[in-house]
């Protein structure tokens, strides 16, 4: 679904990817981890053509990405920080982003889903940051795409809330699709992942199940097994 080969990116003289490799499986729910600064956003949009590598290929479904690629055929991304057009109405906006692509959409699913409809008459700036972030994965989750990208969903998101995102994310696994996924809330990623991914100086320092992290190094708990690769 996602090969990355041999992938370097620098800002100025900070490397921060160096040599990356990645193939994720067929699908399935991948965490991208590592600490702050290793360089997970960067290759998300690395991933989205957001940011253009000084060396390496990346594809997405047998397509390279390619710089002014549009990832919004093949992927559907959820920003860590959701940029809205902040006078708009909740409704207004959902209905803009349907317009544009002019794809079909599952908007009133997703609404139901994180009862929303309270909001939906409400401009964006005067919402709450968690009803925000729900808005945010109703645009992400409302089209069809075979990659789904989240960069920190579970930001701002109540408990209930959180147990309808991850039976989200886990029935769009079941209809096939990949998801990767970054979150700084180990339990959430504990229990959704098939496979962690860490990052660290720049490359993939770990790759496999939470058992076989659990395994390598020694430790039962999963936030202690995170801790003790650093
Ligand atoms: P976090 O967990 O804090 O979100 P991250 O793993 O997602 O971090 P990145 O946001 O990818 O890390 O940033 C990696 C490094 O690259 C950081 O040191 C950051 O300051 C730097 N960086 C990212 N984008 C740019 C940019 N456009 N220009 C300069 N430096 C950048």
């Amino acid at each position: 679904m996602v090969n990355i080969t041999n992938l370097h990116k620098k800002f100025g003289s900070l490397v921060v990817l160096n040599g990356l490799e990645l193939k994720t499986p067929e699908s399935g729910i991948i965490a991208v981890l590592g600490p702050n600064g290793s360089g997970k956003t960067t290759l998300i949009k690395s991933i989205l053509g957001m940011v253009v590598p000084q060396k390496g290929e990346i594809e997405v479904n047998g397509q390279r990405v390619k710089k002014h690629w549009n990832y919004r055929e093949n992927i559907d991304y959820l920003p860590q920080i959701a940029n809205f057009p902040g006078n708009l109405k909740v409704q207004e906006l959902i209905d803009m982003i349907k317009d544009l692509r002019g794809k079909e959409a599952r908007d009133r699913e997703l609404i139901e889903l994180f009862k929303l409809e309270p909001f939906l008459q409400k401009k964006l700036n005067n919402l709450s940051g968690g009803s925000k972030q729900k808005v945010n994965l109703v645009l992400c989750f409302m089209f069809n795409s075979p990659l789904i990208i989240l960069d920190e969903p579970t930001s701002g998101l109540d408990p209930v809330s959180l147990i309808r995102l991850r039976k989200l994310i886990q029935q769009e696994k079941e209809n096939g699709k990949t998801i990767l996924i970054t979150s700084h809330i180990m339990n959430f990623v504990e229990e959704i992942s098939d496979r962690i991914v860490f990052l660290l100086e720049g490359k993939i320092y770990f790759n496999g199940t939470v058992e076989e992290l659990k395994t390598s190094t020694g430790e039962k708990d999963f936030e202690h097994a995170i801790a003790n690769i650093l």
